[in-house]
């Protein structure tokens, strides 16, 4: 007997990035939007707790406790009084380290498979709860579709969309860690004012409306220069996406990885082989948003 959640990745199509908190985190104002690039965590009664991984940058994933989806099934089990006697094994597609919020999207995903597979039935809430302990990033993973997060990003408020928004994903050599690019934002704005986060009232309408000119046009993401300054080369794949045709680009997340919104599926495809053939990129990966969040197969 086992059980498979499929997990999506997210893009922020907001970034706001408030100045670092006595605590060290920053206030958010960030705009999710889930993509549908997946991993799938499947789970097996086994005798102890054990991480398996394969696919696309599996060597880079650690298998010790430390993995957020062994934390997960952890914590479920610890909150329930109960052992997480369970093989953990995490399908990847989503880039490693890529600033998509893999790791995040493991976790809700084991979460939700050992909840169904110990039959323990949290609550929607107590799971979103459960997800806010674990990280920012993780309650989004359960719901998906696209929501506005506020806080260190782990208050969620679901967001409507119009339509389907088409993208290519330019993905990076090597990864950045999400902390040392924090750092370089303080860095690069020390001594200077940082203004509250707030989502741009322009950029949720143009979700509603499912306007990919208009969201083009309001996508922002104030890691972006923190990220480029550790990894220059990000410049280079940012302008071939564009001058490729793309509407926009932006460094996803805390990056490596970069976002190209498209108007349609021929425009992904054709900014996609731009972006491979250019040499900037390790690869390009095409999809659509939104996406729908953890999902029992
Ligand atoms: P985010 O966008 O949430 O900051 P990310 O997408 O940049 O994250 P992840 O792929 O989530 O990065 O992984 C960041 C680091 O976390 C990895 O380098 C790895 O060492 C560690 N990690 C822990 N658990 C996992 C997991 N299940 N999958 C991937 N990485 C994990």
């Amino acid at each position: 007997m086992s059980v498979t959640v499929r997990v999506p990745a997210k893009v922020n199509v907001q970034l706001a990035v408030g100045a670092a908190r006595p605590d060290g985190f920053h206030d958010l104002a960030n705009v999710f939007l889930a993509v549908g690039l997946y991993d799938e965590v499947t789970v097996t009664p086994a005798d102890a707790l054990r991480v398996t991984c394969s696919g696309p940058g599996a060597d880079q994933v650690p298998l010790d406790r430390t993995n957020l989806a062994a934390r997960a099934a952890d914590l479920l089990a610890a909150r329930y009084g109960r052992p997480a006697d369970v093989h953990v094994h995490i399908a990847k597609d989503i880039p490693v380290a890529g600033g998509m919020a893999g790791g995040s999207a493991d976790a809700a995903g084991a979460l939700v498979a050992c909840d169904a597979l110990w039959g323990t039935g949290a609550s929607r809430g107590e799971l979103l709860d459960l997800c806010a302990e674990l990280g920012s990033d993780v309650p989004f993973a359960l719901v998906g579709g696209a929501a506005l997060g506020t806080g260190r990003g782990e208050k969620l408020q679901p967001l409507e969309t119009g339509g389907t928004f088409h993208w290519v994903f330019a993905l990076a050599d090597g990864g950045l860690s999400t902390p040392a690019v924090y750092r370089e934002f303080d860095r690069l704005h020390e001594g200077r004012s940082v203004p509250e986060p707030t989502a741009s009232a322009d950029l949720l309408t143009a979700l509603r409306k499912g306007d990919p000119e208009a969201l083009a046009g309001s996508l922002s993401n104030d890691l972006q220069p923190a990220a480029v300054s550790l990894y220059p080369a990000l410049a280079d794949t940012l302008a071939t996406g564009r001058s490729a045709g793309a509407l926009a680009a932006l460094v996803s997340g805390s990056g490596p990885t970069t976002a190209f919104l498209v108007r349609d599926a021929d425009a992904a495809e054709s900014v996609a082989e731009a972006l491979t053939a250019s040499g900037t990129c390790r690869t390009a990966r095409t999809t659509v948003s939104p996406a729908p969040g953890a999902t029992i197969l």
